[in-house]
C-alpha cells in the first residue's frame, strides 16, 4: 500500500510518498509560494532531486504538479497514480473532540474549519490541502487526519487549565492544547521499545522536540500529563522565532507603549522573537553557533536563555511525574546539538544522571547517550512524523 502524507500550508505542500511494504519513503517534495510565483521541489529514494520554478495558481493546481512528479519523468516513483491508495493529513489543530486520526467526511472538515479560530495560520490551509486533495484524487481515494493535538488529549484539566476566568474556556475554549503530537507520539512509542517496555506501562518519561518550534512532553504509562505548548504553539520555552512564555503584563505593556494592534503583536511574539529576537542573529541554530564562535554576546545570551528554560521545564516535569525513567531528544536541535543535550543532562546531575559524551557527539542516529551506570537513561530519536501519519492511515483505511 502506498500512501501518500500531505503537510498543506497557506502557500505551501509538503508531501511525502511512502510504501508501507517496508515503510520506505519513496518520494518527497514541496510546493512552495502557492498563488503567489511557485517553486516545487520533487526527491526520491534514488538519489533524483529537482527544483523547478513553476506557477501554482492555488493547491489544486500544487496537487497537478505534485501527480505530475510522481508519474512522469526521471522522478517518476509510481506507473500510476491509481496505485496511491490513500492520503493522510497532517492536521495542526484538532480541539479537545479529536484524540485520534479519523476518515475525512464533511463533518471532520466543518470541524476542522471550525477550529481555524484557534490555529489561525494552520487549519484553513489543512482546509484547503484536503479539500484539494479530493479534487485532485477524486472521492475514491481514503483520506485520513492526523492532528498535532490529539496525543495531548489524555493532559487532566490542572494541566490545560489556565488560571483565567472561567468563562473564557467555557465560551471559547481558551485552554493548553499542545502540539507536535504527532513527533512525541513516535519518539516516545520507539523509547519503550529501547526501555523494553511497550506501551510505556509503569514508565515515565520526558519528549524533548526541539525544532525551529519546540516543545516538550512529560508522559506517564504511555500518556502525556503536561506539554509545554498552549493554546497556540507559542506557549513554552524560547523558540526560533518564538517567544515562549512571558509574562503577560509584558505584551500589554509593549502593545500599550508601542500602540500595538493584536496583530501586531502576534507577529512580534510568533516571528521577531525567540532566538532571533534576542541574538539579533538569526532564528536558524547554525547561524547561532557562528555568532557564539565569534563571540556574539547576545548570540551567547540567546543560548542560555533557551538552556535555562528547557532545563527548568524538565525540572518540573521530573516533580510532575513524580520521578523520570528516561528523557528524548528529537527534532533538528534536538538531534544535531549535543552541546545542549548535554548541559541539559548535566542538570540532572545530582539525581545521577551521568552523560556519555563519547555517544552524544554522535550525530543523525538513533543513538542512547547516557552511560550504563546513569540513574535516567536518555537517547537521541530522530522523530519521523510522516510515517506515524502514514500508519495511522493504514490502519483506518484498512478497516474500509
Ligand atoms: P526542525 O524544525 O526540526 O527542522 O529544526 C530546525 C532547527 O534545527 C534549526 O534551528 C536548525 O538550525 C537546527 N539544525 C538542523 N541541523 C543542525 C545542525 N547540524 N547543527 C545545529 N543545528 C541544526
Amino acid at each position: 500500500m502506498k500512501i501518500l502524507v500531505i503537510n498543506a500550508g497557506s502557500s505551501s505542500l509538503k508531501y511525502q510518498l511512502i510504501d508501507m511494504d517496508g515503510e520506505v519513503m519513496l518520494a518527497k517534495g514541496n510546493c512552495e509560494r502557492i498563488g503567489i510565483d511557485g517553486k516545487f521541489t520533487h526527491k526520491t529514494s534514488g538519489g533524483y532531486s529537482s527544483t523547478v520554478d513553476v506557477e501554482m495558481r492555488d493547491h489544486t493546481a500544487a496537487f497537478e504538479q505534485v501527480k505530475r512528479a510522481l508519474t512522469e519523468g526521471e522522478g517518476r516513483v509510481v506507473e500510476d497514480l491509481s496505485e496511491v491508495s490513500a492520503i493522510g493529513h497532517r492536521i495542526v489543530q484538532g480541539g479537545s473532540k479529536y484524540d485520534h486520526s479519523v476518515l475525512v467526511t464533511e463533518e471532520v472538515i466543518q470541524d476542522i474549519a471550525g477550529y481555524a479560530s484557534l490555529a489561525p495560520l494552520h487549519n484553513a490551509a489543512h482546509v484547503q490541502g484536503i479539500r484539494a486533495a479530493i479534487a485532485a484524487f477524486g472521492e475514491k481515494v481514503p483520506q485520513v487526519v492526523v492532528f498535532d493535538t490529539a496525543f495531548h488529549q489524555t493532559m487532566p484539566p490542572k494541566a490545560y487549565m489556565f488560571g483565567l476566568p472561567y468563562a473564557y474556556y467555557e465560551k471559547y475554549k481558551v485552554r493548553r492544547y499542545g502540539f507536535h503530537g504527532t513527533s512525541h507520539r513516535y519518539v516516545s512509542a520507539r523509547c519503550f521499545e529501547l526501555l523494553g517496555r511497550p506501551g510505556g506501562v509503569g514508565t515515565k518519561i520526558i519528549t524533548c522536540h526541539l525544532g525551529n518550534g519546540s516543545s516538550l512532553a512529560a508522559i506517564s504509562d504511555g500518556k502525556v500529563i503536561d506539554t509545554t505548548m498552549g493554546l497556540t504553539p507559542l506557549d513554552g520555552f524560547l523558540m526560533g522565532t518564538r517567544s515562549g512564555a512571558v509574562d503577560p503584563s509584558a505584551v500589554l505593556f509593549i502593545m500599550e507603549k508601542e500602540g500595538l494592534t493584536p496583530a501586531q503583536m502576534n507577529e512580534i511574539l510568533n516571528k521577531k522573537s525567540g532566538v532571533l529576537g534576542i541574538s539579533g542573529v538569526s532564528s536558524d541554530d547554525r547561524d547561532l553557533d557562528k555568532a557564539r564562535a565569534e563571540g556574539n554576546l547576545r548570540a551567547h545570551l540567546a543560548w542560555e536563555l533557551r538552556t535555562y528554560q528547557i532545563i527548568k521545564y524538565v525540572g518540573s516535569y521530573i516533580s510532575a511525574l513524580g520521578g523520570v525513567d528516561a528523557i528524548v531528544f528529537t527534532a533538528g536541535i534536538g538531534e544535531n546539538q549535543s552541546l545542549l543535550r548535554s548541559e541539559v543532562l548535566k542538570s540532572l546531575s545530582y539525581l545521577g544522571v551521568r552523560v556519555n559524551e563519547e555517544k552524544n557527539q554522535i550525530r543523525g542516529q538513533e543513538i542512547e547517550i547516557t552511560t550504563a551506570d546513569s540513574t535516567v537513561r536518555a537517547f537521541v530519536i530522530p522523530t519521523n512524523e510522516e510515517l506515524v501519519i502514514a500508519r495511522d492511515t493504514r490502519a483506518l483505511v484498512n478497516q474500509l
